[in-house]
């Protein structure tokens, strides 16, 4: 309003003196004596309007300028030069300036906050993602719409479908097992604050029927409303073979026990009962209920140590072991029952180091239950050969145990390393145990490192290797 009144005065002003520049023209040329003409006092009073006009557009340009310059200059005040009218407008426009910067600014905290927001969701995403991709547990998420969201890779391969083609998909075209699609439906349509559904089911999915457990929950969103159903699916199946595994392993082993167990038992009671009536058959006697004693203890010994291999907690012995001397010292101990049934009992031991990282006492007890077996199962008058060679290409020691017993068809060679497995037809030719070859799979993989394994042919006789990695240090030559 000011302003306006400012400018109406300004312009009568500038009106009044173009009106008295002309009258004076006029009055001017009457003096000189030219005559009055009213054009004159148009010509002075445009002249002097023009001058007035350059003169002050000449002093608005330099308050613009100056304007200009400290509108350029942030965050200076007017200075308190140039017309008054033009600071108050210079003033307003600063206002502006500076609320339009305070704006500007926030709006490039909030972006940056939203920038910080979206990283740290797609972070969070990524990292439950990668959870969720490496559990053993399938995980399916379909939102409200039933329409799938995630799948991880388990599930994919549970119920035989791609985790990135799977998502966007309608439940009913992704989940064919109609079980799993029915708990997921009615966990939906139960909506939230209802317990999670769970029940064991049998899946028939890629991987053939399989058992598992299902456990199916509603997400709420955060108006309480239903947001996403998550289900969960563990497949059951290797628990149940475990637990199958072990029940076979409890009965076998029972019926291991029992024999020897039984056999002492009928003997004590006929020493008891006084069925022994000389000193030959009480020895006799004495003598199978001793052996059955021992036949038990080693069931025992192999038992444990096999559960204590399985079980990572058999204490190790570790040094270096010179295989040579090894098998020269198991072919001692096997010596006596080799001749005793005049079996005949020889080494082939390369001249170059066979030096190993080991257990000595296991390493011993693999070559001993090999010999013993191939005693065992080789007729009297057969011949049994333990060979010691290195091999420096694959930096390894193998040794091997070849007789020309009975040998194994290969339906049982398959088996013979398994827990309490015998030739059926071999029980009769020797007491075993079903034990000592699977020990000394365990003592040879999983102790060494190496590898235990077998060649035969029925009737021709069989041949037992083992390998073992060579120790660190070079090999030595033979003396
Ligand atoms: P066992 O105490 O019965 O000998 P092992 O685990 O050592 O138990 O051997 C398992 C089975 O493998 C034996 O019962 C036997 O039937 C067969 N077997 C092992 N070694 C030989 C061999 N050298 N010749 C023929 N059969 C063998």
């Amino acid at each position: 309003m000011q302003t306006l009144m400012r400018s109406i005065l300004g312009g009568v002003a500038l009106g009044a003196l173009s009106l008295t520049s002309g009258l004076a023209t006029m009055f001017a040329a009457n003096v000189i004596g030219l005559t009055a003409d009213p054009w004159l006092v148009v010509i002075g009073a445009v002249l002097f309007t023009s001058m007035v006009a350059a003169v002050s557009f000449m002093s608005m340009n330099r308050a613009m300028m100056r304007l200009r310059a400290e509108l350029e200059d942030h965050g200076s005040t007017p200075s308190g030069q140039g017309p008054r009218w033009l600071r108050s407008v210079l003033r307003t426009m600063m206002e502006y300036q500076v609320r339009h910067r305070q704006a500007e600014a926030a709006w490039r905290t909030r972006q940056r906050e939203l920038e910080i927001n979206a990283k740290m969701a797609i972070g969070g995403q990524r990292q439950a993602e990668a959870v969720l991709g490496v559990m053993d547990e399938a995980v399916v998420v379909c939102n409200a719409f039933r329409e799938i969201t995630l799948v991880n890779a388990a599930a994919g391969a549970m119920l035989g479908c791609h985790p990135a083609d799977a998502v966007g998909k309608p439940m009913a075209e992704v989940i064919d097992d109609s079980m799993v699609r029915r708990i997921m439906q009615e966990t939906l349509e139960a909506g939230v604050g209802v317990d999670p559904r769970r029940c064991e089911l049998t899946l028939h999915g890629a991987r053939g029927e399989s058992a598992c457990e299902i456990v199916s929950a509603c997400v709420p969103d955060d108006r309480g409303r239903t947001a996403a159903v998550v289900t969960v699916l563990h497949d059951l199946s290797r628990e149940r073979e475990i637990s199958q595994l072990k029940s076979e392993f409890v009965s076998k082993a029972s019926h291991e026990l029992r024999t020897p167990l039984s056999s002492m038992q009928a003997y004590v009671e006929l020493l008891v009962d006084g069925e022994a009536n000389d000193e030959a058959t009480r020895r006799e006697f004495y003598e199978i209920i001793q052996a059955e004693t021992e036949r038990l203890s080693r069931l025992v010994d192999n038992m444990l140590n096999i559960s204590r291999i399985e079980a990572g907690i058999i204490e190790i012995d570790r040094s270096e072991v010179d295989i040579r001397e090894l098998v020269e010292s198991a072919v001692r101990t096997m010596e006596p029952q080799a001749r005793s049934r005049r079996i005949d009992l020889h080494t082939e031991i390369a001249p170059l180091g066979a030096t190993v990282d080991g257990d000595a006492d296991m390493l011993c007890q693999v070559v001993v239950n090999l010999l013993s077996n191939a005693v065992k199962y080789t007729p009297e008058g057969g011949r049994v050969t333990v060979s010691v060679d290195s091999d420096t290409l694959t930096r390894s020691v193998h040794v091997a145990v070849s007789d020309t017993g009975l040998g194994i068809a290969p339906a049982d060679a398959e088996h013979v390393f398994e827990k309490f497995y015998r030739v059926e037809n071999y029980k009769r030719v020797a007491k075993g145990t079903g034990l000592g070859l699977n020990l000394c799979r365990h003592i040879i993989e999983t102790v060494h490192r190496g590898q235990i394994g077998l060649e035969s042919t029925i009737g021709m006789g069989s041949r037992f290797w083992f390998t073992v990695p060579m120790a660190q240090t070079p090999a030595k030559l033979a003396a």
